[in-house]
């Protein structure tokens, strides 16, 4: 096993990452940005080391800083949690050239699904089903595009090849503003991510987000743990998932989740990893993976009784996959609620001193967070403070004991989102299930 490990991240991920290590007999060494001397990771960690100012670009971002805490503390590994540096190739391998272990797939892994392009077409060599569009990037000729529009049908999207986190996205619903739209988002894509490429999609109108959770070691062994329902989302930010996701059949469920492990198994894939699909009309389109462990995966630990960022640990110590497909079950069902630190109404960030904190329990209860009372959430940071799970045998038993949940949590001193998520809870389209991506900002007003 790994002796000692860096955790290159914050919050409550860094906290999970510290509990698992905890659980293997792994020393911690938290690195922390001087607005993050008391958090609770840090406080628990057999060591830390300060790797600069508050600003992320100057901490949590800066490599050098980060691979030279993992050398002054004779550390083995560097788990980089999800955000920051978690989905960057140049990282990754600056991390193994430097002599320590990656908790994550190969650096030109990353690379290639970090382009989505490149991604697409991986996928599409795999089987794996991809939302109709252009063949690769957009030229510069603009009656080929509009050819390409044309052979797909309005509405279509163009995205960044190189994009993330929601932007370099444009819908084009008539021929008349295709090119300029085609111009602007390269413009864009430039600008945000260095690189100008931008592909096109059929754009769906009516899509839910499920995607499905695999683990693989590299060594030719890949499972998937099935899937998970995200659509409940605003600005294409998750807000709460669940899993199983609801109407999916066992038939669908086994399909797709062999074609990822193929995936997996062509890809020469390693850790953890999220194949991200959307799924309209009965059927499932690749948008992107991610190559890292996911804020949501705790539903898919509940069913599954399968610790995801264990198995990290263990494939990046080099060990074959404990699993094998006929070992994965899935029993009851759960939801995540993600409780930021904002206006439930306005959604401005909310950070201060928490005065109060009590976290729910009872059974089927699990609470993925960092906070304690006297804590003071900086304002630096995304405002993600507690995950709040809720397991039951069905999804009535799960949305049930979610509301209770939510009910006792307690947190003073600053505003939460608690009351948004009592309120979808309690509305009879979630409680039915199987709304699309767009139900949540719908029923916001957005
Ligand atoms: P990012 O890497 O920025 O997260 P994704 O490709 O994962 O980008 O897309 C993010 C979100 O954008 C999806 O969850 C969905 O809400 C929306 N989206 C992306 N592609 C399409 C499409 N072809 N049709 C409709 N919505 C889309």
């Amino acid at each position: 096993m790994l002796d000692k490990i860096v955790i290159a991240n914050r919050g409550e991920i860094a906290l999970r990452v510290l509990r698992a290590c905890r659980e293997l007999g792994i020393k911690t060494v938290a690195v922390h940005s001087t607005a993050d001397n008391n958090l609770k990771h840090v406080l628990l960690a057999d060591e830390t080391v300060c790797i600069g100012p508050p600003q992320s670009t100057q901490s949590y971002l800066d490599m050098p800083a980060i691979i030279a805490a993992a050398e002054v503390t004779d550390a083995i590994a560097i788990h980089p949690g999800y955000g920051f540096l978690s989905e960057n190739a140049d990282f990754a391998e600056r991390v193994e050239e430097s002599g320590f272990v990656f908790v994550g797939p190969k650096a030109e892994t990353i690379r290639i699904m970090g382009d989505k392009v490149a991604a697409i077409r991986a996928m599409k060599a795999a089987g794996v089903p991809c939302v109709p569009g252009s063949d690769g990037p957009l030229g510069s000729d603009s009656a080929e595009n509009l050819r390409i529009a044309r052979g797909i049908g309005y509405p279509v999207i163009i995205k960044a090849s190189g994009g993330g986190g929601g932007r370099g996205m444009r819908v084009v619903h008539t021929e008349a503003s295709l090119v300029s739209a085609i111009n602007i988002t390269k413009a864009e894509a430039q600008a945000a991510f260095g690189n100008d490429a931008v592909y096109m999609e059929k754009y769906l109108e009516h899509p839910r987000h499920i995607e499905f959770q695999v683990l693989a070691d590299g060594k030719g062994n890949a499972i998937h743990l099935g899937e998970r329902d995200c659509s409940m989302q605003r600005r294409h930010q998750k807000v709460l998932e669940e899993a199983p996701a609801p109407g999916i059949t066992d038939e669908q469920r086994q399909f797709m989740g062999e074609r990822c492990v193929q995936a997996c198994v062509d890809l020469g894939y390693t850790s953890a990893g999220t194949f991200e699909f959307l799924y309209e009309n009965g059927e499932f389109y690749f948008i992107e993976m991610n190559t890292r462990v996911q804020v949501e995966h705790p539903v898919t630990e509940m069913v599954t009784g399968i610790d995801i960022v264990k198995a990290q640990l263990r494939i990046a110590a080099g060990e074959p996959l404990a699993y094998k497909q006929e070992d994965v079950t899935w029993r009851g069902h759960a939801i995540e609620c993600r409780i930021n630190a904002e206006d439930p109404k306005t959604f401005m960030p909310s950070p201060g001193t928490i005065t109060l904190w009590h976290a729910p329990g009872g059974p089927g209860i699990r609470v993925d967070s960092h906070l304690y009372s006297g804590y003071q959430v900086p304002p630096y940071y995304d405002s993600l403070i507690a995950k709040l799970i809720a397991h039951g045998e069905d999804r009535n038993s799960a949305i049930g004991r979610m509301t209770t949940a939510l009910n006792e949590m307690v947190i003073e001193g600053i505003r939460s989102n608690i009351a948004l998520h009592q309120e979808i809870c309690n509305h009879s389209a979630f409680k039915a299930g199987g709304t699309d991506i767009h139900y949540l900002e719908n029923r916001l007003g957005l």
